[in-house]
């Protein structure tokens, strides 16, 4: 088997890797670039591989820097299935209905060609093929895979690969301990080869457990400066968690005073109705609360802007008031134009809960730039920044570790990517150190053979 990588090697987007067997290639993951100003060009240069090889495409989880260039697949010439779990297949058609919305936007406005059209992502939705976890599939005489729970979004996956004798384990992203909603991460199986994330390979986040009354605490605090509270979280998992926070601060414990709370994100209400359609994916807590007839995506005071009137409107409602919208690293979404309005004003409060790419204006504000710029216009940052990263969808060092040594047997090597060159030579290090298992930093196109 040999394993080509082809993307987030060296970098923390772009996640691409093609299996290579005797009988067959399969390509585990398909993103988008993200973030850097030569994102764009290298989403739109000729892929490096034939897509009309590869037999089968399987897809870790719903974010775009694992799934967004799958219609670009299908634009190229690809015809095959794309394999994903039942919640994933459903959040991958936002995904892409929502990019498919930008592109377009872009093309009417700045001429900007779009990188694939509708045709395309029809395509890519017809050829889905949604699977349970744990269920072996077969591909290939005595080639097959299973997806296994990996705890970061809902319906993430990492991905047992077994062929001929070998097995490879593509980590996808795994999740923080103690994501509300989503399960914890299921250990993993002995392997010959761990292709694994590192995002935070060289850091560990604050405990989970206090997080809850961290957010409580930012909370009112936004409260009594009497402002507007933004809280900029992805569409999907980040905003049902923040929801599930809420829900049980203001309806279980009463721990919150009563202001409007607005859900300005389309694509985040859409996803809702993701997580209600699969309950099954749910963690016990967030399955007790189902059980007991409770909807903990909504609760009082919350309000849901679909069209763009109602957003507009959320404009003249006086503070103190929370508005969650996407997105996450602040690049656009709805939380553009409450940006305009409130990161001047003193009295606002600006929280990031997500990581915050390079090249972003999540990551200029986070890193104390007093002014930036959006829709051509200079904006001055003068509202309270708040940054919390214990909401982070990845594991840190700790976790990371924990999860790597989780089998009854230590994989043979390990091949760290979807890390930032700082962090993937951490985890490397911290790898080889403490687990004395033989590990290295992937290169963009290298190939490693087991
Ligand atoms: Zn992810």
């Amino acid at each position: 088997m040999k394993i080509h990588f082809f993307g987030a090697a060296g970098e923390v987007t772009g996640s691409c890797y093609l299996i290579e067997t005797h009988d067959t290639q399969v390509l585990v993951d398909c993103g988008i670039f993200q973030g850097a100003s030569s994102a764009d060009e290298r989403n739109r240069a000729p892929l490096s591989f034939d897509p009309t090889e590869i037999a089968h495409v399987i897809i870790t989880h719903a974010h775009l820097d694992h799934c967004g260039r799958v219609p670009l697949l299908f634009a190229r010439g690809y015809r095959g299935p794309v394999f994903a779990t039942e919640p994933t297949c459903e959040l991958i058609k936002l995904q892409w209905d929502d990019m498919l919305e930008v592109m377009r936007m872009d093309f009417n406005h700045h001429q900007k060609p779009m990188l694939y059209d509708a045709a395309d992502v029809e395509r890519a939705k017809q050829h889905l093929k949604p699977m349970r976890y744990d269920r072996p599939q077969e591909i290939a005489n005595d080639v097959s895979f299973l997806l296994r729970d990996a705890g970061h979004i809902f319906g993430s996956a990492w991905v047992e690969f077994r062929s001929h004798g070998k097995v490879a384990v593509f980590s996808g992203d795994i999740g923080n301990d103690n994501v509300p909603i989503v399960h914890e991460t299921v250990a993993l199986v002995p392997c010959d080869i761990l292709v694994t994330e590192a995002t935070y390979g060289d850091r560990l986040h604050s405990s989970p457990r206090l997080r809850r009354y961290e957010l409580r605490k930012h909370i009112i605090e936004a409260i009594q400066r009497g402002g507007t509270m933004m809280i900029a979280a992805f569409s999907i998992e980040r905003t049902q968690e923040i929801l599930f926070e809420l829900d049980q601060l203001i309806k279980h414990e009463r721990a919150l005073p009563h202001v409007p709370i607005f859900l300005d994100s389309p694509l985040a209400i859409r996803a809702n109705d993701v997580y209600r359609q699969y309950p099954q994916y749910f963690d016990e807590q967030a399955m007790a609360e189902y059980k007991s007839g409770e909807d903990f995506l909504n609760f009082p005071g919350l309000r849901v802007t679909y069209k763009v009137e109602e957003s507009k409107k959320i404009n003249s409602v006086p503070g103190p008031k929370i508005i969650i919208a996407g997105s996450g690293m602040l690049s656009g979404g709805r939380i553009m134009h409450h940006l305009m309005r409130y990161l001047p004003d003193k009295k606002s409060t600006l929280l990031l809960v997500s990581y915050q790419a390079d090249g972003t204006i999540g990551r200029k504000i986070q890193e104390g730039a007093r002014m930036i710029t959006i829709n051509g216009e200079q904006i001055p940052v003068r509202c309270a920044l708040v940054k919390m990263d214990s909401y982070s969808a990845h594991g840190d060092q700790n976790k990371l570790l924990q999860w790597v040594s989780s089998g009854p047997s230590a994989p043979r090597q390990i091949v760290v990517v979807h890390s930032d060159p700082t962090a993937a030579h951490a985890f490397v290090l911290v790898v080889k150190n403490k687990l004395k298992i033989q590990a290295q930093a992937a290169m963009p196109g290298q190939i490693v053979e087991i």
